[in-house]
């Protein structure tokens, strides 16, 4: 018996060997760290944020971007808003309409490649890029990655290269328009990027056309769910409409389709722009 034992261990520790990282998917990854930064504050319409809900009041919110280390390569998701933006640079860049809307407060150490190197990466260093979408507070440092892998749903490409006229004031062509040589993945829906289920690129269309956000399962902290501009804010995973979307339908679903992937794994949903959230965060050091 003992020895039936030991030749079937021996035979599922073979069949283990043998399956490809994706079939094992769901176990940890050693040494998978994830960093939190902002790209400054902005300060808008809550309205923005939460449709009927505090329209007109006036409040600030953090830019929410990750440094993702893992063992084959660093990962962002997000670049936040441009460098050009930074140290009272806004109206030359964005224009004066959208710098009254938004107001943005970045100093240029706040931007992308400045907070890379506080934590000991270069701009060389980052193998991906996800982008959740390509508004102006999102995207607005593709350019400092020529080297990288840009990685996006082909329907934000799209939607960003020539927005419906209502939504063009979200889009800046000028932080994306010399990107067109860049190395671009371009998704249709979910993708595991290292295929051993570490880091998941989401579908989670509705603020945009094609808006993604990225499951990340760390191997102490657990599972995070980082939303983009998927779920805004608490009130909008509680059931608030946000207040900008493409598609309010598909909005809705993927708040849900959030949730639950979020319930079933016991993990955690991270807003893109809730201040309290961001507030209650470590940002000096890693989540392991
Ligand atoms: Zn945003």
């Amino acid at each position: 018996m003992a020895r039936h034992f030991a030749a079937l261990a021996i035979a599922v520790g073979l069949a283990l060997a043998l399956v490809p990282a994706e079939a094992r998917a769901g176990e940890p990854v050693e040494g998978l760290k994830l960093y939190q930064v902002s790209s400054g504050r902005l300060e808008l319409d809550k309205g923005f944020l939460t449709a009927m809900v505090d329209v007109g009041k006036r409040i600030k919110v953090p830019v929410a971007m990750y440094i993702i280390e893992h063992p084959r390569g660093v990962v962002l998701y997000d670049t936040g808003n441009a460098d050009e933006v930074s140290d009272g640079g806004c109206a030359g860049y964005w224009g004066k309409a959208i710098c009254d809307g938004l107001v943005p407060t970045q100093t240029r150490d706040e931007v992308i490649d400045r907070q890379l190197t506080r934590f000991g990466y270069s701009v060389a260093d980052v193998k991906y890029v996800i982008y959740s979408h390509f508004h102006l507070d999102h995207a607005g440092n593709i350019e400092l990655f020529p080297q990288a892998t840009h990685v996006v749903q082909k329907d934000e490409l799209r939607a960003a290269w020539w927005p419906e006229k209502w939504q063009r004031g979200a889009y800046v062509l000028k932080d994306y328009d010399e990107t067109r040589d860049f190395k671009f993945m371009e998704l249709s829906g979910d993708f595991d990027l290292f295929g051993d289920g570490s880091i998941t690129v989401l579908d989670t269309k509705g603020h945009t056309q094609g808006h993604q956000s990225v499951r990340v399962r760390l191997p102490k902290t657990g599972t995070l769910l980082l939303a983009g501009d998927a779920v805004y804010t608490p009130e909008n995973e509680a059931g608030t409409t946000p207040g900008i979307t493409w598609s309010t339908i598909h909005s809705m679903e993927s708040i849900q389709r959030l949730k639950r992937i979020r319930d079933a794994e016991a993990g955690e949903l991270w807003y893109s722009h809730g201040i309290e959230q961001y507030e209650s965060h470590q940002h000096d050091a890693p989540y392991e």
